[in-house]
């Protein structure tokens, strides 16, 4: 039913709605308030003013006091109730209480609560007048999430009116028989009541944690259930691992792997091994190595005979892939074939022809890997590269070019491992958490504006010495001059590095564009790159030894973290500013990454102060489109819904019973890009 055939919602509030994202009555009944007021009790007025918060009150009117100031009504109405008297006090324009209250009225009053000589004062923020002798009937009232057309009072009002046709239309109940008595959760229907109209604040509280814990199950449910399909699908290549490659590997690659290294090389091999095909996440720091363990899954696959394709989300990183590559594969023979869309069309049929042969046992590319002109023969080992800048779709058409063949996705963003795992359910996880030995740790600093110009004095030092450096800005056209790149792009050129090849990198430039412009700092053409977030995955320019971000306070840590591992990727000891303005009062992130370099410890902070709806990971990964439920805050609840979740998948692996049918519809009727976000 369209949310305009309700009770109470007229064609003007039907597009109201549809911007909460409401659009039918189902939408309507998962459309949960985020809490409540709860009206039930009257404090007697002796007691008022004790809670902080607001307070009701019931008594009957002894005086009335009332003014008019330049169009401001003031109205202070005395009140009596068993424990003694108090004042309700209404004070601004448009409220049209004035000349409305009389001696003997009997009035509920609520508001916060001041307490002055005269006794307690109530700034009344809701009233009702009661008939005489009716008994106050006070309610908890639920308060939704509101635009300013639409008020929470209106939702409130349409809810309660259609509320017994609303609960007709839920779907049957996903969560399973046995499985709600264990927990002792309300029914479906029951827990809809009670989120909408409680009766009390705990009936509320325990109807949300049902709804929250089936999510939770759904979802779990989800990857369980293709992780055992995968687990029954024995139409991988099971590939032989010959006793000394890996000795071998690791004497051609000419320096000693880390132990992380070889662990995940280990894990990888293990599971393209089987029949099963591998469906892991490769998750590493920047400059932590994952290109030699992606190199080590490709030399298994080619002693194999089988073919590999590594997919990167743009033609740099592509590029700069293929050439970190080559030089790993060569003493193996196996040459790197390049699929990119800007490529001369003869060239690309040639790369393509040698694919549909089976020559090249390496294909690295772009999108341009997916389309409909490349064909493997003997496609082995799919490879992703910052797997969250793809779509469910890509990736899943970049398997489609072989068949079954194993898939290792590979991040730069670290994830904590308690949230990967719930997050990636049905992936397997390999963590680099160990960076090569050597390194120089990025030195970083946290500055304030009013020192700006001794930073820009500092990148003018190192750009002299030979080296370039990122300026990272927020956003282009800003109102601010500071945050905005392109008006600090002329300032720079003009003012602050007149001397420096200074190049501009923004999101509303074309991908080609950026390309370029990309293309030419690493060729060290150009000196200095400002540039908004766009410059954070992957790009590898050893050269560049400063980082300035401006206005660090607007990012995650996470995400600064990303931005400073653009530099320290070259011999030359890098620095990474960060520029804070003078007024800000919390700066304890930025301290958090003045004293670690360590993704993980640093993706365990961010998550710990920002949750996992507003975590840079999950965002990416999808898991902060969860409805209700989150993943940091109701951790508790999602063990205990995973493990739910494993037991009724064992029990019934395709989901047949008739008593996991809801289960099984909800699943199906799960945005797709949530659940399959979550699969691959
Ligand atoms: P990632 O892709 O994880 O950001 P890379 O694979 O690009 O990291 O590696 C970063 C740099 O570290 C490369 O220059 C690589 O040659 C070097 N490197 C990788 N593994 C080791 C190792 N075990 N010892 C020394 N240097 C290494
Ligand atoms: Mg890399």
């Amino acid at each position: 039913m369209k949310v305009g055939e309700l009770e109470g919602v007229g064609p003007k509030s039907v597009p109201l709605f549809r911007e909460l994202g409401v659009e039918t009555s189902h939408d309507l009944l998962d459309y949960l308030p985020f809490r409540y007021e709860d009206l039930r009790y009257p404090t007697p007025s002796n007691a008022l003013g004790s809670s902080g918060g607001e307070e009701n009150a019931v008594g009957t009117v002894s005086h009335v006091k009332e003014r008019r100031v330049r169009g401001l009504e003031i109205v202070e109405v005395r009140l009596r109730d068993d424990a003694g008297e108090f004042t309700a006090k209404w004070i601004g324009r448009n409220r049209y209480v004035y000349g409305r209250f009389k001696e003997g009225m009997r009035l509920f009053v609520r508001g916060r609560v001041e307490r002055t000589l005269a006794g307690a004062v109530i700034n009344v923020t809701q009233y009702a007048s009661l008939r005489e002798g009716e008994a106050y009937h006070g309610e908890m009232v639920p308060v939704y999430r509101a635009s300013k057309d639409l008020t929470t009072r209106k939702i409130a009002s349409v809810v309660r009116k259609n509320l017994p046709r609303l609960l007709d239309e839920a779907d049957d109940d996903p969560l399973p028989d046995d499985v709600r008595a264990k927990a002792s959760y309300p029914a479906l229907r029951d827990a809809y009541r009670a989120v909408h109209a409680p009766r009390t604040p705990e009936e509320a509280q325990q109807a949300r944690e049902r709804f929250i814990f089936t999510e939770f199950l759904v979802l779990a449910a989800g990857a369980q259930l293709r992780r055992a399909e995968r687990e029954r699908s024995h139409d991988a290549s099971a590939l032989t691992i010959p006793h000394d490659l890996l000795e071998q590997f690791a004497g051609s690659v000419g320096f000693p792997l880390t132990g992380a290294q070889r662990r995940a090389i280990g894990e990888i091999w293990e599971d393209m091994a089987r029949d099963v095909p591998m469906n892991r996440l490769l998750q590493g720091d920047v400059g932590s190595g994952k290109t030699l363990v992606a190199a080590a899954a490709i030399v298994l696959a080619a002693r194999n005979g089988m073919q590999s394709a590594l997919m990167a989300p743009t033609e740099i990183l592509a590029s700069q892939h293929a050439s970190k590559l080559a030089p790993l594969l060569l003493p193996f023979g196996i040459t790197v074939e390049a699929v990119f869309g800007s490529q001369a069309a003869k060239a690309r049929n040639a790369a393509e022809g040698r694919i549909a042969s089976g020559e090249a046992l390496l294909a690295v590319g772009t999108h341009a890997l997916i389309t409909g002109s490349v064909d493997f023969a003997r496609l082995g080992l799919a490879i992703i590269d910052e797997q969250h800048r793809f779509g469910v779709e890509q990736r899943a058409r970049l398997r489609a070019k072989g068949v079954a063949p194993h898939t290792l996705h590979m991040t730069a963003t670290p994830i904590p491992r308690t949230l990967a795992q719930s997050v990636y359910a049905d992936l397997d996880l390999s963590t680099i958490d160990e960076l090569p030995p050597g390194r120089t740790p990025i030195e970083t600093y946290a500055i304030r504006t009013s020192r700006l110009g001794r930073a820009y004095e500092f990148v003018e030092a190192n750009v002299a010495r030979g080296h370039q450096a990122y300026i990272v800005a927020p956003a282009i056209d800003e109102e601010s001059e500071l945050t905005s790149v392109i008006a600090e792009a002329e300032r720079l050129k003009s003012d602050v590095f007149p001397e420096r090849r200074i190049g501009l990198l923004h999101g509303r430039l074309s991908s080609r564009e950026k390309d370029e412009v990309m293309g030419r700092f690493v060729r060290g053409e150009i000196d200095i790159l400002l540039a908004t977030t766009v410059v954070e995955v992957g790009v590898d320019v050893p050269n560049a030894s400063v980082m300035v971000v401006l206005d660090a306070l607007r990012y995650g840590l996470a995400q600064l973290h990303q931005l400073r591992g653009r530099v320290g990727r070259g011999a030359a000891k890098s620095f990474c500013l960060l520029v804070y303005p003078d007024d800000a009062g919390e700066t304890e992130r930025l301290g958090i990454l003045t004293d670690s370099t360590d993704g993980f410890v640093i993706a365990e902070e961010d998550l710990r102060l920002r949750g996992a709806g507003e975590f840079a990971g999950t965002a990416q990964s999808g898991a902060a489109d969860l409805w209700i439920a989150d993943l940091v805050r109701d951790i508790d609840v999602y063990r205990v819904a995973k493990t739910e979740a494993q037991a009724i998948i064992a029990g019934d692996p395709t989901l047949r019973r008739p008593e996991h049918a809801a289960l099984r519809a909800a699943l199906e009727r799960a945005p797709s890009t949530r659940a399959l976000v979550l699969s691959s």
